[in-house]
């Protein structure tokens, strides 16, 4: 009879029309109600569809958004759709499908599943990703961070998923795989637009103390990643041995050139001597380019010195003239010969070549200057490099005349019109620039930055370690004389996980860079440089000085190594083992008998002093890699053009909507797909008018959710991303819900974006989750994951087809501790099933008799337990002392309850089982809905419960004493026994093998 009754699929069906048909669940501004925002974490809506685990979360926000609502608060409760990114796009790729018709497909099948469940959404709210009508403000988002200089192109080595075909994010890794399809990453340079998210690491870090409703484990996780340490970069610089030379010749009398090469030296390598070659051999120019021309002016001098010999020269470039650029002397001289005349005189007449073709030009004219270099090794090795120097020449004499800058000198004023004779030497320096870097290549010192938190530990430096992929090797590829023992290494190193790489318990190996050594910048000691996996790329600069002496890693490294250990901090015994802690400076210099604070202070201080080094502040946390090589994303609104470079999409063009394409696959070339379309690719500068290029990468599946829970307050509006007034009224998220391994995910991404929007006025308050809780998974009955590839999905259709949505609902909260994963189990299932006919079967002994004083007094003590419950959210204890109740009202004699008495029942019960408590609240002829009524007060007399004191036991010896509730329940004594301090310091760290509860007396937990 109760199942005929309990005709679930009849009910369930019934309610869910009617809530619709009435709008009940939609939600309006209203000053005169408090508002509350619950929100679950929007879902990716997959191909595969929800199993049971996915609804775990928004049946548990549905309850506590039912439950404020009866509370008397405005509740906002929505829903929609984060649907760009890899698994939406990798799904179509499989399944031959275009993205955009898989999505809607699979969007259909979820809110379908969704709707099953009777949830209390406002689905006029609801919002996706992919439209274009949210998503042209993704893209107004990214270019107001450009605008403000928060986006930035860069062409460093980045994450790169080989099985993807896309660039990634540090947050898009696990253990150094790709936390999609779990491809091992590799490291490849590319044009990437990255967002500055460091500028905002200290304020993330900061305000962490604003959110006291975060769960800690998720505030310490956020801590970790960004993971900021306070100290100094310091510049160790690299010394060869070989090819390490004390002296340079110029092979020319030139004395100009001389000077201006002494000058560049001295911001390569002052140790450099410049000189003349000790006989200088003249050549003559025959071939019609400079860097030929100076070749041959070195090769003359092979075999001769052990020093490098350079040479230069130059070529002219006029537009629409006719010369040889090469030999603008000759053409100058107009076939005369040179020897004829002083160099005064020849000079006068460069001088006049030049001012009679800018004459012809109205009295200016644009050209260019290429100095061509040539370098001859000792060994004879040649290298060579080019400059531009770009001028305006006017007819003016500028200043007196110097035959070896005939150009420069005479008449020849930079665009900014400054005569040259003014130059700073700032810009000397950008003018000669490229010359300083093409030298610099060769000779130049190169310097090895590190960061290290202990700058008062540097005299105790007795090497250097650098990672694996760090650039030096390369670069010094001809000095390292082991390059193939390296080689064999640095691959090795590259298949082992960063993990296995950092484990302190491993066996720390590495390989000395032979041939290089660096310099202690304190003491000037020469030290090894090794390359060792146990350091790793990502972290600071990919380079540590190794301080054996006062840090584990290194000494244990020193050790295997035979290095040297020098103690530099008193308080240990640095040659048994390494000492980290305080105490004094010794064996270092000026810092020696400072505390280690004190000794820190002072060496950044002379760091600083000596330009060898600054305070510096390190961050785990590195800027977001923002651009994808896949077409299922936001097109990025930028637009390049030859003419003026990077421009923005004006914001009445925006949004730029992704092109209906046929082929959408990766190109793997690290090129979007997008790069191919042309008629979308070409397009118009907005600021010039010419030709230009769409930015053809795309945008990071975390964009849409970076900013999300906005749009969900103001859906429709098209004139901003949410109206301020309406972002005042519902803003921030009171209560937010979702998976903990958002931690360092989305919720850093969504802090960074919230914060940049609120300081550019956009929003009215700098945090956006106001309290955060994550929700534990839940596992398929053979105790893994529900997956596709075990076979072991549960479809939450079946279950609610064959037990009902509301036994599925209140089974999921009754499970156990919202937080943690559980097993399902059917059995459970069923028992939520029979609590709710029971309740059916009561509906049937409702009477006009008041109940008994136990009975009322139960009910206001799970009136006040309910609520406080779902509050805390603690819902599987909320259900069981609701089965509590029901349970004693069964026991008794009368098996009756008085209407009042059930209509209670019925609304603490209405948040879990919506549709059966409508029902029966209408069967006992209630008009209105239930959710429009109040939640059910107390009376604090009768909800008060009787305690009795508990002994709390490890191992059988007693640790502490707990009072709780007489029929308190297992459950909550054993969690309230575990969370007391005196037992928190038995138990942790160990094992808990069983916990013992005796009712009224003892609790006893068994640990290993
Ligand atoms: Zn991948
Ligand atoms: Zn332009």
């Amino acid at each position: 009879m109760i199942m005929e009754k309990y005709n679930h699929k009849k009910i369930e069906k019934k309610w869910q029309e009617k809530w619709e048909k009435e709008g009940l669940y939609k939600t309006q501004e209203d000053e005169k109600k408090e508002k509350f925002y619950v929100l679950d974490m929007f879902p990716y809506p997959s191909g595969a569809g929800l199993h049971v685990g996915h609804p775990k979360g928004y049946i548990a926000t549905d309850i506590f958004a039912r439950m404020k609502t009866m509370q008397g608060f405005n509740v906002l409760h929505p829903m929609g759709w984060d649907a760009f990114g890899l698994p939406a796009e990798n799904y179509a790729l499989k399944n031959k499908v275009h993205p955009k018709v898989s999505t809607d497909e699979n969007i259909a099948t979820f809110k379908s599943q969704l709707g099953k469940l009777g949830f209390s959404y406002d689905w006029d709210r609801e919002i996706n990703t992919t439209d274009p009508k949210f998503y042209k403000w993704t893209q107004w988002i990214f270019l107001e961070l450009f605008k403000k200089g928060l986006a930035y192109e860069s062409h460093e080595p980045i994450n790169w998923c080989p099985s993807c075909k896309t660039g990634l994010a540090n947050e898009d890794l696990e253990d150094g795989k790709c936390e999609r399809c779990g491809s091992k990453i590799e490291q490849k340079p590319m044009r990437q637009w990255v967002l500055k998210i460091t500028d905002y690491a200290d304020r993330m870090l900061e305000d962490l103390d604003k959110l006291p409703d975060w769960d800690d484990s998720i505030r310490e996780q956020q801590r970790n990643w960004i993971g900021r340490s306070e100290g100094a970069h310091v510049y160790f610089e690299i010394k060869p041995e070989i090819n390490n030379y004390k002296k340079i010749y110029l092979g020319s009398e030139n004395k100009s050139k001389l000077e201006r090469l002494k000058h560049v030296f001295k911001y390569i390598n002052p140790d450099i001597e410049i000189e003349q070659v000790p006989e200088v051999i003249n050549v003559s120019e025959t071939a019609d380019n400079g860097l030929d021309n100076s070749k041959q002016k070195v090769l003359v001098y092979k075999g001769k010195y052990e020093y490098p010999v350079v040479s230069c020269d130059a070529s002219v470039f006029f537009e629409g003239e006719d010369f040889d650029p090469t030999h603008v002397k000759r053409s100058a001289l107009n076939g005369e010969d040179e020897s004829k005349f002083t160099q005064e005189e020849i000079a006068e007449k460069v001088k006049d070549f030049y001012i009679s073709i800018a004459k012809k030009n109205g009295g200016q004219k644009e050209f260019y200057y290429e100095d061509a270099w040539s370098i001859l090794f000792p060994d004879g090795e040649i290298k060579q490099f080019t400059y531009h120097r770009e001028y305006i020449m006017t007819d003016k004499l500028q200043g007196k005349l110097d035959i070896y800058f005939p150009m420069r000198s005479l008449y020849l004023v930079k665009a900014t019109g400054k005569n040259i004779f003014e130059k700073t030497e700032e810009e000397w320096q950008q003018e000669f620039r490229g010359q300083i870097d093409g030298f610099n290549d060769f000779f130049g010192k190169e310097k090895l930055k590190v960061f290290t938190t202990r700058p008062d530990t540097l005299f105790g430096a007795t090497f250097m370690v650098i990672a694996p992929e760090h650039s030096l090797i390369k670069s010094y590829e001809s000095k390292i004389t082991n390059y193939s023992e390296v080689q064999d290494y640095i691959k090795k190193a590259l298949n082992k996980s960063d993990l296995e790489r950092t484990d302190l318990n491993k066996n720390k190996t590495g390989v000395e860079l032979k041939g290089l050594n660096a310099i202690n910048p304190v003491n000037g000691k020469k030290i090894p440089v090794f390359v060792a996996d146990y350091v790793l790329i990502g972290y600071g600069t990919g380079a540590i000085m190794a301080v054996p002496g006062h840090d584990e890693r290194d000494w244990e490294f020193a050790k295997k190594y035979d290095l040297k250990i020098v103690e530099v901090v008193t308080g240990g015994d640095v040659l048994g083992k390494a000492y980290s802690g305080n105490g004094t400076a010794v064996n270092s210099d000026f810092l020696n008998g400072l505390e280690v604070d004190g000794a820190k202070t002072k060496m950044i201080k002379y760091l600083e002093k000596e330009r060898i080094g600054k305070k510096a502040v390190n961050y785990k946390l590195k800027d977001w890699v923002f651009s994808r090589q896949r077409y299922w994303g936001e097109p990025i609104p930028l637009i390049h053009c030859e003419n003026c470079g990077v421009v923005v999409v004006p914001e009445k063009d925006l949004p730029v909507e992704l092109p209906e394409v046929e082929h959408y696959e990766p190109t793997g070339t690290g090129e979007s797909p997008l790069a191919g379309i042309k008629d979308w690719v070409n397009t118009t500068c907005p600021s010039c008018g010419e030709g230009a290029k769409r930015e053809t990468n795309t945008m990071p599946q975390w964009a849409g959710s970076s900013w999300y829970y906005l749009r969900f307050i103001d859906p429709d509006n098209d004139m901003a991303l949410v109206d301020k007034e309406k972002d005042k009224y519902w803003s921030p998220v009171d209560f937010y819900v979702g998976g903990a391994e958002h931690a360092t995910r989305h919720l850093i991404y969504a802090r960074f974006w919230h914060k940049f929007l609120f300081d550019i006025g956009a929003v009215n308050y700098d945090e956006p989750f106001k309290r955060l809780q994550h929700v534990g998974i839940i596992l398929a009955e053979d105790g893994r994951k529900m997956s596709k590839r075990w076979g072991n999905v549960i479809n939450p259709d079946e279950i609610v087809d064959k037990y009902g949505a509301d036994s599925m609902r209140v089974y999921e909260m009754f499970m156990g501790p919202f937080s943690q994963s559980t097993v399902w189990n059917t059995n459970g299932l069923v028992g939520a099933r029979k609590f709710l006919e029971k309740i059916v079967k009561l509906s049937l002994s409702v009477t006009v008799k008041e109940d008994n004083q136990e009975t009322v007094s139960l009910f206001h003590k799970t009136i006040k337990k309910v609520g406080e419950d779902i509050e805390d959210f603690k819902l599987n204890t909320a259900v069981s002392s609701m089965m509590i109740l029901v349970n004693k009202i069964m026991e008794q004699k009368e098996k009756s309850i008085s209407k009042n008495n059930f209509e209670l029942l019925l609304k603490i019960l209405s948040p879990f089982t919506p549709h059966l408590s409508e029902e029966l609240w209408e069967e006992l002829g209630n008009k209105d809905s239930i959710f429009k009524t109040k939640w059910p007060e107390y009376d604090v007399k009768l909800a008060k419960d009787e305690t009795v004191e508990f002994v709390v036991q490890i191992n059988g010896k007693l640790r502490d004493r707990l009072e709780l509730s007489v029929d308190v329940n297992e459950e909550v004594a054993k969690e309230k026994a575990l969370e007391l301090e005196k037992i928190k310091t038995w138990t942790e760290g160990k094992e808990i093998v069983k916990i013992i509860f005796v009712p009224g007396k003892l609790i006893n937990i068994v640990i290993k």
